[in-house]
């Protein structure tokens, strides 16, 4: 069957297939069972699905691993690469670009971020855009798939992702990604990119440990710094917003969600820590909106600019500005 025909009939909205064997062993999984999932939806399900939790454990279970390969220079400056670059994927391209379409770029541009979003192991970035989209138009009420408030602080933080009704990717909501079939593939398979990121870390290590002894790294170190302990911070960052940014900071702006700013949670994710005013106004590409707000994603989405690979960077209005009570 073609791939993409065979992807295109594995929306949510699709009635089930006749498949059998390993075609449907596949389809289940990503399919999130389709069937379940409405129904689940349905009686607004917030149970956690702990075959779901396995992949989180043995991701985090990984880690401790670093007991037995210790660490090196070489090994732990890769761990900090991978952890900003993926990062910088996820706060520019993941949610400034997929889920708030804040500036443009080229389809190969678009691409190439949504793989390295895709290789900090969040998923795809339909799934995450659509249901960041849901998070907006529902911030802190029941409906949020990931309010503090409501559901409390380890189900807003990562209990959420493991429940039924958020396995699948919303597509209602991204009618406007889902056009693209690159972009649909990797959301359909999603683990593709970090399986190819974990081999290409042992890769490297082996390549460094053979011929530059004196760096006293391997391929098992190289795996657990820069996939595993990387990987796993990286995730607990990116959470951050979703759980403490809507429980610690300052309110600039009156929202009607619990949405606060937070120079520390700025600080670890590349800006996303103004989570006030990017409730406020989520569609600039800036969410630091004064100079001292320090916003190292929009720092580099602006040089992106200059060189032309992402333009029409969207501003704050004016009137965004008038609205802030606490003033300049
Ligand atoms: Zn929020
Ligand atoms: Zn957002």
């Amino acid at each position: 069957m073609d791939l993409l025909i065979f992807m295109e009939h594995t929306n949510v909205e699709d009635n089930a297939r006749p498949l059998k064997g390993w075609r449907l062993t596949f389809l289940h999984w990503y399919k999130g069972d389709a069937d379940a999932v409405v129904a689940a939806v349905a009686k607004d399900d917030h149970q956690v699905d702990w075959v779901r939790m396995l992949p989180f454990a043995v991701l985090h279970l990984s880690c401790l691993g670093v007991l037995w390969v210790s660490w090196s220079p070489v090994a732990v400056g890769v761990a900090f690469v991978a952890y900003w670059v993926r990062m910088f994927a996820i706060t520019g391209f993941y949610h400034r670009y997929f889920s708030h379409r804040t500036f443009k770029t080229s389809r190969a541009v678009q691409f190439l971020f949504a793989v390295l979003g895709n290789a900090a192991v969040q998923r795809g970035p339909l799934w995450w855009a659509g249901h960041h989209r849901h998070h907006h138009r529902h911030s802190d009420v029941a409906s949020d798939v990931h309010s503090p408030k409501e559901h409390g602080f380890w189900w807003s933080h990562i209990l959420w992702i493991t429940s039924r009704p958020n396995f699948p990717t919303r597509l209602y909501n991204v009618r406007d990604l889902a056009r693209f079939p690159e972009l649909r593939f990797l959301d359909r398979f999603d683990t593709i990119v970090p399986i190819l990121l974990a081999v290409a870390m042992y890769a490297l290590g082996e390549y460094c440990g053979s011929r530059f002894p004196e760096s006293g790294t391997s391929g098992w170190q190289m795996l657990v710094w820069g996939f595993f302990i990387s990987t796993i911070v990286l995730f607990h960052g990116t959470c951050t917003i979703n759980s403490l940014s809507h429980l610690f900071g300052r309110r600039r702006f009156a929202t009607q969600d619990h949405s606060r700013n937070n120079i520390w949670l700025a600080l670890i994710t590349m800006g996303e820590g103004w989570h006030n005013n990017h409730h406020y106004y989520p569609g600039a590409a800036r969410q630091g909106f004064y100079w001292w707000e320090f916003d190292p994603t929009y720092y580099l989405l602006k040089m992106l600019s200059w060189i032309g690979l992402v333009r029409d960077l969207r501003p704050v209005p004016k009137r965004v500005y008038d609205q802030d009570v606490s003033g300049p």
